[in-house]
Order: structure tokens, then C-alpha cells, then sequence
């Protein structure tokens, strides 16, 4: 199962530590397979992205029938018949007050998008707004500017001197949520250019889960301030939470909207960012100089947009959310039969995502636990990924009842080793 010598530096893996590194030949639902057929279930559904399951045959269809039209265009100043369907129909399935679809390559890339967006609607309309508001313990991207809206630490120390400054605001911890509004409203009265936050679970800070109302509560202190409110549904899009969009159980209707992991299923990289009318208005000039200038190669690859037009017809076509709805509950079922357990901490969960802590001397996000986990299930026969001592299952709609008990058994038995 392990790969050769190989040049590859693997991304947020310390090559220093040995491990093993499975060589996946094929997959398919929500099993990972080698060459010999022994097979490990995506319980985090590939760095959650893959929604459906891997090779969901709409979605393979629908970009192989692309691949015999048109490869990839550029989209400045041209369109073409993939982004249009696509544009229009996340348009159609959106809040009406997002009219705009902006387009790029990645979760990161669509949250720089947002937070130019933000700044070039403060320029543009001559207001000098330019700080942007943040929630403690955020994740956003990787790049220098994502980085500097998100949580500081072990994971970006030596691009500090990078990244520019943000006002954070306490993430609302039950019990202390007022203190996070009250915190809100005092740096809106700065005025801000935006408040960017994931909404209703903090992914990559540890699936941190806060209330609907509180979302709702800090969209409304954004809107009475004025403050561009972004969403970054990057993780939560696409029914992780439970509904399509984690707003939407908020009754929230952000300016800006940022999507990407599920929406080609999983299948391609593909990144949209929406926002409202004045938005697009406070750029839509005969001034040159006020032109939106963003750009990446592959934007709106129509390949990509193919298979993201394959994932919105099987939201359309297929039960996804009584998947959703099941999968929730037998996440729910499985979460209580560990979480009296002395060893474990916190069981939370949100729609079809369940996690909870160990409990360990060396909590946190460089806790020695979590490389030993991870070969640990992955000697089972699953794919886990702890963030530092919290386990999380994010598995595709997909996953079976008997491949969900399979992941729960391997944590069942993580316990003795924590
Ligand atoms: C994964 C993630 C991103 C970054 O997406 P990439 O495609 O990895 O660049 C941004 N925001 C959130 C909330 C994410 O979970």
C-alpha cells in the first residue's frame, strides 16, 4: 500500500515522519480502493468535497460528453453554454438579493474573490472601508490573503510578517454568545468593509458549532451597520449542515457568497462567488478603472462547469436530502453510543457532521495523538483525519449503514489507544 520513492511533496503532510502513503487506484461511493481491491471508507469525503460519493456516474457522464465539445475558454469578455445553465441556476436556487456569479478555481481563490469584491465596492463608491472583521478560530484558504482572515498559529507562523491585520471577534462558545454580538457591534462602529465567518460550524478550527440565532444576530449587526456580510460555504455548502446552504436554516441572506468543495460533487475543482446587485453596480461603469480585475487561467473551466451542472440536476433529480436527513440520523445514533464515554469530550454534531474530542494531556492542533490516529484507522481500512485530538466523520450521502458502523467501530477502538 505503500507508494515508491516518490518526488511529490504532499500538501499538510510532514514527509519527516515516515508514513506510509496509500496509492488509491480507483473509487467509487464511499470507498477508496488499490490496485490489489483492498479498500478504506472516505469518512471525511476526501477533504470534504465529495458529496454524492466518488464517481457518481451523472457527474462522470456529464464530463465526459463535455470533453467532446469544448475543452476551456477564456472567460474574459466570452462565454460559453456550461456557466451560463450553471450561473442561472445557482441564481435560481439562492436568496433573490444574490444576482451575481463571480467564478474561480478554489475555496480559497473564491474568498479572495469576496473579500476584493468587498474592498472594490468600498473604492469604488469613494468610502475608505478597508479593515476586514473576522471570528476567532476561522479557516478560509491557504493563500497569504485567506490566511490573514484566518486563525493564526503553528500552520502559518513563518508567513506573519505577510499577513495583513484583521479585528477578531470571540467565537460565540455556548453560554457566551452575547459577548461575541456585543464584540460585533462594537467593531462594526469602525467601520469595517466586511465581516466574513463560516457559517454555523467552524471546519478546519475544530468543527466548531454555534447557533443559528447567533448567525442570524451578527448578519443583522453587519446590515445595520452597513458592513458587507460574506458567508464562506465553501465547507458547509452543498448540505454538510443539513440544509443545501448553512444560511438557509438561519433565515440569513449574506452580500457575499462563497462555494466550492461540493459543487461539482467533488469531482473537479470549480469556485463561484455570489453577491448582490450594488455590488456588481458599484463596478458596472464606462470607466475602464473600475473594472473588476480578477482573474484566473482556468476560470469557469467548462469541464468543471459540467460537472457542477450534473451535481445541481442530481439536488434536482435524485432524494438528497432524505439522504441528508438519514445520514444525520444514524450519525446522531452513533455519536450517542460514545458520548458518556469518559474518554471522549464534547460530542457535537450538525446535519451529517458528527465529531468529538479526546480526551488527552496534549489537547490541541499539534497533539501527538493525531498522526497516531490516523494510521490507526487507516490500518482499518478507513479514511479519518483528526484535527489534532478531535475526531470528526464528514462522510458522502452515499456511505451505507454498514460502512458508517465501520468508521464508528475504528474510533470505538481509537479510544484505547488515545
Ligand atoms: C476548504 C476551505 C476553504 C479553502 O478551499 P480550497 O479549495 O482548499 O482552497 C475555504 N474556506 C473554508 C470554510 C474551507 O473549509
Amino acid at each position: 500500500m505503500t507508494t515508491p520513492p516518490s518526488p511529490i511533496w504532499h500538501p499538510f503532510t510532514q514527509h519527516g515522519l515516515g508514513d506510509a502513503i496509500p496509492l488509491i487506484a480507483r473509487g467509487e461511493g464511499a470507498r477508496l480502493y488499490d490496485a490489489d481491491g483492498n479498500y478504506w471508507i472516505d469518512a471525511i469525503s476526501s477533504w470534504w468535497v465529495t458529496t454524492h460519493g466518488h464517481a457518481h456516474p451523472k457527474i462522470m457522464a456529464a464530463i465526459r460528453a463535455q470533453t467532446e465539445k469544448l475543452d476551456q475558454l477564456i472567460f474574459a469578455g466570452w462565454t460559453h453554454a456550461p456557466a451560463e445553465s450553471l450561473a442561472a441556476e445557482l441564481i435560481r436556487i439562492t436568496p433573490d438579493p444574490l444576482t451575481r456569479v463571480f467564478f474561480s478555481d478554489s475555496g480559497s481563490t473564491s474568498v479572495e474573490v469576496a473579500l476584493k469584491m468587498a474592498l472594490g465596492y468600498w473604492f469604488n463608491i469613494g468610502e475608505a472601508r478597508s479593515r476586514i472583521l473576522v471570528l476567532d478560530h476561522s479557516y478560509h484558504g491557504d493563500t497569504i490573503g485567506t490566511m490573514s482572515v484566518g486563525e493564526r498559529g503553528v500552520y502559518n507562523r513563518a508567513w506573519q510578517p505577510l499577513l495583513f491585520d484583521v479585528d477578531s471577534i470571540p467565537f460565540p462558545h455556548e453560554g457566551m454568545e452575547q459577548a461575541t454580538l456585543d464584540a460585533l457591534e462594537a467593531a462594526c462602529l469602525q467601520k469595517p468593509a466586511a465581516f466574513i465567518v463560516e457559517p454555523l460550524i467552524l471546519g478546519a478550527g475544530g468543527m466548531l458549532i454555534y447557533p443559528a440565532w447567533v448567525l442570524a444576530e451578527m448578519r443583522s449587526i453587519c446590515a445595520a451597520h452597513g458592513v458587507l456580510f460574506i458567508a464562506d460555504e465553501v465547507m458547509t455548502g452543498w448540505g454538510r449542515t443539513g440544509t443545501r446552504f448553512a444560511c438557509d436554516q438561519a433565515g440569513v441572506i449574506p452580500d457575499i457568497v462563497c462555494l466550492s468543495k461540493g459543487l461539482t460533487g467533488g469531482a473537479l475543482p470549480l469556485a463561484v462567488t455570489l453577491c448582490i446587485e450594488p455590488i456588481f453596480q458599484a463596478h458596472y461603469s464606462p470607466d475602464r478603472a473600475k473594472t473588476f480585475y480578477h482573474s484566473s487561467s482556468y476560470t469557469a473551466n467548462p469541464i468543471a462547469c459540467a460537472a457542477a451542472n450534473a451535481n445541481l440536476a442530481i439536488w434536482r433529480d435524485e432524494p438528497v436530502q432524505q439522504r441528508i436527513d438519514a445520514l444525520a440520523d444514524a450519525q446522531a445514533a452513533h455519536l450517542a453510543m460514545l458520548a458518556t464515554d469518559p474518554r471522549i469530550a464534547n460530542p457535537r454534531r450538525l446535519g451529517t457532521i458528527a465529531a468529538l474530542d479526546l480526551v488527552v494531556a496534549d489537547a490541541g492542533y499539534l497533539s501527538a495523538l493525531a498522526p497516531r490516529l490516523t494510521a490507526f484507522y487507516r490500518d482499518r481500512g478507513v479514511l479519518l483525519r483528526p484535527l489534532g485530538n478531535s475526531v470528526y466523520v464528514m462522510p458522502p450521502y452515499c456511505t451505507g449503514a454498514d460502512e458508517l458502523a465501520e468508521i464508528w467501530a475504528a474510533i470505538a477502538a481509537s479510544l484505547d489507544i488515545a
